[in-house]
């Protein structure tokens, strides 16, 4: 079924302990899409770049199976900006360099086509713009996903709370949850988000997996160890797109399959980590993905009886 996401088509500046690059393909709903491509084939984009933008990056979108109609190309603006710099332990960065750029000013119009999306990915971005797009789509989607970060907590918060009582799926990471709601604990955070709007909580804890609130159940995904991780860069947007990428083509919101999309999305972020920027997700097999996914479920699986 149809899923739409909006959000940053980037460039993207990184310095990793393993190496750096100049300006590369990003943004949150470039992760996203590319993710959720492997599980469907109805993506349709929303967002917007400069006329820097590369055309083959474009073009690599489509390959996808990315409806790209709703990407705006601003004739003699520049495209968002940003630059990262990872710690040593590759689980926490410092934001070098925003530029808002053409996202200063970005007014998300919806093509015809894209009305009646079942699924809607709100992806990291401005939080009024994300309201837009809600108050745009004519027929509410069957699930409403918003994912955001601490810049837009700091920047933007009143809006930001304002979308929160829209969407039925929040995923942050755990300093967000720490910081949105005031909480230290994961478990008190979560409870408290989830009487802000959302539904369902995913909070990602990096390479120590994700956990899955709703209502009173939990549950958790470990991320796995993996040999090579050059940049972290995008795996919770991937995480993200894999997730409702899942839920999309079996078209089902029950608990139990969103635990499987939570698989789903940690493999897919698995796989993000291994290359720099989206290098790892433009080249992904069917089958490399189905033996993750084997990889996730008999790193958890196991038989015991009470004693
Ligand atoms: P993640 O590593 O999942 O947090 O996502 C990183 C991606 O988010 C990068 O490709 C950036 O281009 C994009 N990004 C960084 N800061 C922002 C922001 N303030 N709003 C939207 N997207 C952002």
């Amino acid at each position: 079924m149809s899923l739409l996401a909006v959000g940053t088509v980037a460039f993207d500046a990184l310095e990793t302990p393993f190496g750096k690059t100049d300006k590369i393909i990003g943004g949150s709903a470039t992760f996203i899409t590319l993710a959720a491509s492997y599980f469907t084939k109805k993506i349709n984009l929303v967002a917007v770049v400069g006329d820097d933008f590369r055309k083959e990056d474009i073009r690599m979108m489509e390959e996808h199976g990315i409806n790209t109609r709703g990407l705006q190309i601003k004739e003699g603006q520049k495209s968002f900006f940003w630059s990262g710099r990872y710690h040593n332990d590759m689980n926490s960065r410092d934001t070098l360099v925003t530029e808002l750029n053409v996202l200063a000013d970005f007014d998300p119009v919806i093509p015809e086509e894209y009305q009646n999306c079942e699924y809607l990915m709100l992806g990291n971005l401005t939080p009024s713009v994300q309201k837009t797009v809600i108050e745009r789509l004519r027929k509410r989607p069957k699930l409403i996903m918003m994912d955001t970060m601490n810049f837009w907590m700091n920047v933007a918060l009143t809006e930001l709370l304002e979308v929160l009582t829209m969407v039925d799926v929040l995923s942050v990471n755990d300093e967000e949850a720490r910081q949105l709601s005031g909480e230290y604990s994961i478990r008190k955070a979560a409870k408290k988000i989830l009487t802000m709007g959302p539904k369902v909580l995913i909070i990602k804890k990096g390479e120590h997996g994700a956990y899955l609130f709703r209502d009173n159940l939990v549950f958790f995904a470990p991320a796995l160890p993996l040999e090579e991780v050059f940049d972290p860069t995008g795996a919770g947007d991937t995480f993200a797109g894999g997730f409702i990428g899942y839920l999309a083509s079996t078209r089902d919101i029950s608990f139990e399959n969103m635990k499987r999309g939570i698989i789903y999305g940690s493999a897919m972020a698995s796989f993000c980590v291994e290359k720099f920027g989206t290098e790892r997700l433009v080249h992904l097999s069917k089958p490399e993905l189905e033996s993750r996914v084997q990889e996730f479920v008999d790193l958890v699986q196991f038989e015991i009886s009470m004693v």
